[in-house]
């Protein structure tokens, strides 16, 4: 079976979030079979809601999908390293593969901060693949916050 990027998508996710004034960040989520089942921007402004971040709002889209609280065997893709809120999340619906671009010293919660999937009260751990379309992905943060100043 040949490997299909959905980073691509993503990214589209993070663009028409920063078109409406949200930190450019985008998910998107892929079921077994590889059909994309839910895709989301950051819409922490929109809604009022701190932890509106784009993975949460694609892990809740695709739990409502399949009707279930849990998402074996489906993939994530999102453009930023997630933060130890969305890290949580990821483990708690059971993503089997994490697939993130750009690197967040600042914020993440992956390879950085408390590293919570690798934390030892993670109930699991999926497979973590960085770096994917990481130029591009940290282009967009960059001229995002660049245009705020
Ligand atoms: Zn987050």
């Amino acid at each position: 079976m040949s490997f299909t990027s959905h980073m691509d998508a993503a990214l589209a996710e993070a663009r028409a979030a920063a078109a409406r004034g949200e930190v450019p960040v985008g998910a998107v989520v892929v079921a077994p079979g590889g059909a994309v089942v839910a895709r989301a921007g950051n819409r922490t402004r929109e809604l009022a809601d701190p932890t509106a971040h784009a993975e949460l709002l694609a892990i809740r889209a695709a739990c409502a999908a399949a009707g279930s609280d849990r998402l074996p065997g489906h993939d994530l893709y999102v453009t930023l390293e997630p933060c130890p809120m969305c890290a949580a999340a990821i483990g708690f619906a059971r993503i089997a593969r994490l697939y993130y671009g750009a690197a967040d010293p600042k914020s993440g919660g992956v390879a950085h901060g408390p590293r919570v999937l690798a934390h030892p009260q993670s109930h699991h751990r999926p497979e973590i693949y960085d770096g994917i379309a990481a130029g591009p992905a940290a282009a967009l943060l960059r001229d995002f916050f660049a245009d705020l100043r």
